[in-house]
Parts: C-alpha cells; sequence; structure tokens
C-alpha cells in the first residue's frame, strides 16, 4: 500500500525516541553502566551491545570507549624487556605506504657504516590515511596504531609531522591498547623464539658430529700410517722382481692376456678345419676304392 514504508520508517523512529527517554529517566541511565571515571566529571563511556536509544555524550567530559581495533596516528613501539626501538629501519612501512607520509633516517656509527636503528622517524599526520598499511607490513612489530585522536593543533607544521621522540611509546602502552592483539603477538614471538633456539641447537649439535667425526678420521688415518712402516728400496726391488715371475708363470700357464687367449683359439679353430679336412680325404678314398 501506498505510504506503508514511510510508516514503518516513522515507527523506527519513534521507538529510538522512547527508548532514548526511558534511558534518561533512570536515575543511572544505562550508557553510564561500566564507564571509567577520570576525576573532573570527566569519564570513558561504554556503550553497551544491546544499548537502545540515541545517545548524547557529553563530550569532551565524555567520551566514549574505543574498541580495541580503532586506529588513528601510528607509534613506535620501546621494548621496555630489551631496553631498545623495535624499529630497525628496514624501510618498508615507508615503501609501502600509500600516501608516502613516512620518513626515516637510519642511523651509522663512527666509521659512517650503516645500521639497524633510526636516528629519526618521521609521520606527517595530516596526510596519515589511518589505514594500518604500515603495520601490517612491519616484520619487527615495531610499528602499531594509536588511538590518541585529539590531535587538533593551530597549525599543520610542524606540529602534525611527528618525530620519533613523539611517536615512541612502551610496549605496555601498546599491550594495554591492544590487549587481545598484543596476547596473539607474545605468544606468537615466544614460539618462534622456541623454533630458532631449537634450530641453532640442531645446528650446533650437528657441527659438532662433523667436528668428531672429522677428528676420528685423522686419528684413523694417524693410526694406519703408524701401523704400515715404509718399505725399504731393496723390498721395493725384490717385491717388484716377485711380480714380474708371477706374470712369466700366468703367461706360461696360458692365462693372462686377452691376446695369449684369441690365439688359443685360432689354434684350436685350426685344428678343428684340419681335422675335417683329413675326415673328407678319408671319404673320398673309400669312394673312388682306393
Ligand atoms: S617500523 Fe617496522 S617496517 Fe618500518 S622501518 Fe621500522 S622495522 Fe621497518
Ligand atoms: S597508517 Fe597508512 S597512511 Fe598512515 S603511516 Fe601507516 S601506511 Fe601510511
Amino acid at each position: 500500500m501506498f505510504g506503508t514504508g514511510l510508516l514503518k520508517g516513522l515507527g523506527v523512529t519513534l521507538k529510538h525516541a522512547l527508548d532514548t527517554f526511558e534511558d534518561d529517566r533512570e536515575s543511572v541511565p544505562d550508557r553510564y553502566r561500566g564507564s571509567l571515571e577520570l576525576g573532573n566529571n570527566r569519564r570513558v563511556i561504554q556503550q553497551p551491545i544491546d544499548q537502545e536509544g540515541l545517545l548524547t555524550i557529553q563530550y569532551p567530559e565524555e567520551k566514549r570507549l574505543l574498541p580495541e581495533r580503532f586506529r588513528y596516528i601510528p607509534m613506535l613501539i620501546w621494548d621496555s624487556e630489551k631496553q631498545e626501538d623495535r624499529c630497525t629501519a628496514c624501510g618498508i612501512c615507508a615503501k609501502v605506504c600509500p600516501p608516502q607520509c613516512i620518513w626515516i633516517v637510519r642511523d651509522s656509527d663512527e666509521n659512517g657504516k650503516p645500521m639497524t636503528r633510526c636516528s629519526d622517524f618521521y609521520i606527517d599526520a595530516a596526510v596519515c590515511m589511518s589505514c594500518s598499511f604500515c603495520v601490517e607490513f612491519c616484520p619487527f612489530d615495531a610499528i602499531k596504531m594509536n588511538h590518541d585522536y585529539e590531535l587538533a593543533v593551530y597549525d599543520r607544521y610542524p606540529q602534525l609531522v611527528y618525530d620519533m621522540a613523539e611517536l615512541t611509546v612502551p610496549l605496555e602502552y601498546y599491550a594495554a591498547l591492544w590487549p587481545t592483539q598484543y596476547e596473539e603477538e607474545q605468544a606468537r614471538r615466544k614460539e618462534e623464539e622456541e623454533q630458532k633456539r631449537k634450530q641453532e641447537e640442531e645446528k650446533a649439535a650437528k657441527a659438532a658430529a662433523r667436528a668428531a667425526a672429522k677428528s676420528a678420521a685423522a686419528a684413523e688415518e694417524t693410526a694406519t700410517a703408524g701401523a704400515a712402516p715404509k718399505r725399504s728400496a731393496a723390498e721395493l726391488q725384490a717385491l717388484a722382481k716377485e711380480r714380474a715371475a708371477q706374470r712369466q708363470a700366468q703367461a706360461a700357464d696360458g692365462g693372462g692376456s686377452d691376446d695369449d687367449d684369441a690365439a688359443a683359439a685360432k689354434r684350436a679353430r685350426m685344428e678343428e678345419l684340419k681335422r675335417r679336412a683329413q675326415e673328407r680325404a678319408r671319404a673320398r678314398k673309400a669312394e673312388s676304392g682306393e
């Protein structure tokens, strides 16, 4: 019927209005359930997922609790356990950043040799589009997305170009902001470290086994050389004479080279042919009656 959709829409609006009125009439409205008090009438509100009605949050005194996966501007992680920046200045994040708003300055030692750490790291927050590509591609879990969105300033430059000092946060800050992801990452990192440790142990064991086998072979060689003393010149001469005599004896026996075998076969064939020729001669004589 004409106008049914319009009436349905108005019904939804009316329901929200009544829900909101009901929520506001309660002494402690639902929207304050489980909220965090920050003092000075400031609080962070966690809106229940089943909340009905339209909420008015009195920003900036009241703020909505942000979901874990909320992202705004990246932050760099300072590993509090190892007391070092996780960033190795590999530059992957700068390469994948679609609007190219990351600048990295690699540090170098006193000889000018590049090192695996940054001397500075800049992000232009006015250009960053919060896509999180830099986080996805960082192989060292060194860059994460911050939840801090209150970044209003009077001038874009240089206030919105953050340097390394402004971007760096301790690992604990990240753990508090992204608890689920942090736990998953820690479990993965531990597993990887364990695998790496095992691989190194296996490698060391193989190297030790190879070294042991090599030294055993060397020892055996030395022992063999010691057991068989070198022959004197006279002994070698006698040995050569003995071998020559053996060869002559083999030749005399008919055994030996291929040439001798061929000659023997040829002699046998000739004998056979001779025998057949004599048989034929005898047969011819018998036929003629001689
Ligand atoms: S933040 Fe990650 S990807 Fe970017 S330079 Fe540092 S280690 Fe490389
Ligand atoms: S979040 Fe996206 S736009 Fe912002 S710095 Fe990272 S890659 Fe670049």
